[in-house]
């Protein structure tokens, strides 16, 4: 690679530098393939163990969101809650924040997974300040972050949207523009909101058939061949050793945490409450998942099937 490739895009024009703040399990590798793709990285993150490895890779370790932002004109965090984003981007305060320190033009991009209300509070104080924001949750798990392939669910303006897709794209397969501000948390807890009451059903069934005296395997067999059909049967079945490289054959290790499917269904349940929305279901999902997690918080979810039966956990 010579060194023309490194500052420019694929269309020609000059690579914007970027600030990453929060390198955790999924913000670690998605810095990292921006790194690698060339991108000048100035990183955040408040603890020293994280900003390290992303030092080692290449990037320059800020001491402050404010520092790390001082060179660049794209801003990216990836959070654990609404809670820090709403500290680093508006300050304790309201006004004191990241955004209060950006230039004019700067955009911003926002992958946690906040509520949608959350949002679009900080994309209008983005707004007035001339800054654009961009909500950009993520599906596809650390697996995803390390292999670049994560699905990015975006809201906010078209032209801003525009000018993050080649930057999502590095880290990205498959990027939608979901709508205006918060569209795409709303889209994103809408779909783990299924995924949450998908995973749930089918450990029920399966545990059903077990219990009466099917095997596993041939009973997930059919039911994937049947009108039970759904993503979890097709690639992440909760019962062990019934398909390789899943969670549930490696002792539910790795994959999308308990905890994290329970933040979801909680941020699902929270905008079905504000908008006046029925989703009995969820509720349900989100019911069993609260306690799951009480033991099993930091087990992959589809562990749930250990409510049915403990020794799958062994
Ligand atoms: P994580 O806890 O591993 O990482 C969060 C990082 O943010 C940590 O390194 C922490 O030190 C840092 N941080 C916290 N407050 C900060 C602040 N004020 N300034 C700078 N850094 C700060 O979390 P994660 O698993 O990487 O998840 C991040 C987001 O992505 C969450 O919103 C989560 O819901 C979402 N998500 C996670 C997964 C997953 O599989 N882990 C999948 C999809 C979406």
């Amino acid at each position: 690679m010579n060194t023309k490739d490194v500052n420019t895009a694929d269309n020609g024009s000059a690579k914007p530098n970027i600030a990453f703040i929060g390198l955790g399990n999924m913000g670690a590798p998605m810095a990292e393939n921006l790194l690698k793709a060339g991108y000048g990285l100035s990183v955040y993150d408040l603890s020293e163990d994280a900003t390290q490895r992303l030092q080692q890779a290449g990037a320059s370790v800020a001491d402050s969101p404010k520092a790390a932002a001082s060179n660049a004109q794209v801003v990216i965090s990836m959070l654990p809650a609404g809670k820090h984003v709403h500290s680093v981007y508006l300050g304790e305060d309201g006004t004191n924040g990241l955004l209060a320190e950006l230039p004019q033009g700067t955009l911003v991009i926002d992958s946690s997974t906040i509520a949608a209300a959350d949002a679009r509070t900080v994309a209008e104080a983005a707004s007035k300040l001339g800054i654009d924001f961009l909500d950009a949750p993520v599906s596809g798990g650390t697996g995803g972050a390390i292999a670049g392939s994560l699905t990015f669910i975006v809201g906010g303006s078209t032209d801003a949207f525009a000018k993050a897709e080649p930057i999502l794209a590095v880290m990205g397969k498959n990027i939608f523009h979901a709508g205006e501000h918060g569209a795409g948390q709303v889209a994103k807890i809408c779909n783990n909101m299924l995924l949450g009451i998908l995973m749930a059903g089918t450990a029920e069934a399966i545990n059903l058939g077990v219990k009466n005296g099917l095997d596993p395997k041939v009973l997930s067999d059919i039911m994937l061949q049947s009108s039970g059909r759904n993503w979890t049967l097709e690639v992440y079945n909760p019962y062990p050793q019934v398909m390789e490289n899943v969670p549930s054959s490696n002792g539910y290790q790795g994959g999308f945490m308990s905890k994290l499917m329970q933040k979801d269904l909680n941020l699902a349940l929270q905008t079905a409450q504000n908008t006046n929305v029925d989703t009995p279901m969820g509720a349900k999902a989100a019911e069993l998942y609260e306690a799951h997690t009480v033991e099993n918080g930091d087990r992959d979810f589809s562990s749930i099937m250990a409510r049915h039966d403990s020794s799958v956990l062994s």
